[in-house]
C-alpha cells in the first residue's frame, strides 16, 4: 500500500467505524518543538551541564521532588515549559475530527495540553498536564504560571507555605486515577483505535494499546511499532501530514484558528 491508498484506506475505515479513539504518545508534539524523552534528541539525550550528576528519570521523579526540590524546579522550568507552543497539523487534525463527530476522544501521554489549545473537547491526559498544579499540603489549586514564573527555588503555597506541585505524573507515582479509568472505558468502547506518536516500547500506552480487542486499528508513527501485525493500516510518516490528508479527504479539515 502506497501512501495515497494508506489514507483512502483509513477514511474508509473511520467512515465505518462509530466509536473512535485516538491513542497519543511524545511523536505528537515533536511536530511542535517538544522534546520527548528517549530518541536521539530527546530529552534525556540532553547534556545540561548542572544536571550531569544525576540521571535523567531521577530529575522527574518523586524521590527528586520531595528531596531535592530546588533541582527539581529547576530542571523542570528549564525543561518542560510548552506555555508558548502551539499546536502542530496533528492537534489541529484531532480537533477537526472531533467536531465532525468522526472521533470520540484523545487519549495523551503527553503533558503540554496542546490537543485542548487546537480545540480538542475529550481529552485524557495520563500522565497529567503542566497546566494545573497544587499545594502538597492543602491542596490549592495554582496556574501554570505561578510555578513557571515564581522568583523561589521552590514554589510555596500562598496559603499555608508549603510546597506547590504540578500534576505531572513523575516517575516513582500511581497515574491519575480518573483519567486513566476513563482511558479504559475508551478503549473497551472503541471499535477504531488510531495509535499514532508511541512506539508502544513500555508504559502506560502500551497496556492501553493491549486492551484494545475492537475491529480495526490503525499506526502511524515515524518508526516502526509494535502491534504492527495486528493493524489494518500501518503509516511510517509524519503524524501531522498523515492525518491532515486524512481529514482533507473527508472535506473536514478546516484548521482551526
Ligand atoms: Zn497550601
Amino acid at each position: 500500500m502506497n501512501l495515497d491508498q494508506s489514507i483512502e484506506k483509513i477514511c474508509d475505515i473511520l467512515e465505518e467505524s462509530s466509536y473512535v479513539v485516538f491513542l497519543g504518545g511524545a511523536g505528537v508534539s515533536t511536530e511542535s518543538g517538544i522534546p520527548d524523552f528517549r530518541s536521539k534528541n530527546g530529552l534525556y539525550h540532553k547534556k545540561q551541564k548542572r544536571f550531569m550528576a544525576f540521571r535523567p528519570e531521577y530529575l522527574l521523579s518523586n524521590e527528586c521532588l520531595r528531596k531535592k526540590p530546588e533541582v527539581f524546579f529547576e530542571y523542570y522550568r528549564e525543561n518542560l515549559d510548552a506555555r508558548n507552543v502551539q499546536p502542530n497539523a496533528a492537534h489541529y487534525a484531532l480537533a477537526a475530527m472531533e467536531k465532525a463527530g468522526q472521533l470520540e476522544g484523545i487519549i495523551t501521554q503527553n503533558i503540554d495540553g496542546l490537543h485542548q489549545k487546537a480545540g480538542s473537547k475529550n481529552v485524557q491526559e495520563i500522565h497529567g498536564t503542566i497546566w494545573e498544579n497544587h499545594c502538597m499540603s492543602c491542596g490549592k489549586a495554582y496556574d501554570v504560571n505561578y510555578i513557571f514564573d515564581s522568583r523561589e527555588e521552590v514554589p510555596h503555597c500562598a496559603e499555608c507555605g508549603k510546597t506547590v506541585r504540578p500534576d505531572v505524573t513523575l516517575y516513582g507515582e500511581m497515574l491519575p486515577g480518573r483519567a486513566y479509568d476513563n482511558a479504559i472505558g475508551m478503549i473497551r468502547m472503541a471499535d477504531c483505535l488510531i495509535i499514532g506518536g508511541t512506539s508502544l516500547e513500555v508504559g502506560s500506552a502500551a497496556q492501553l494499546a493491549h486492551m484494545y480487542h475492537g475491529k480495526s486499528l490503525i499506526i502511524i508513527n515515524k518508526s516502526k511499532t509494535r502491534m504492527e501485525g495486528k493493524a489494518d493500516v500501518v503509516v511510517h510518516d509524519s503524524i501531522g501530514a498523515v492525518l491532515s490528508s486524512v481529514t482533507d479527504l473527508m472535506g473536514i479539515g478546516e484548521r482551526a484558528t
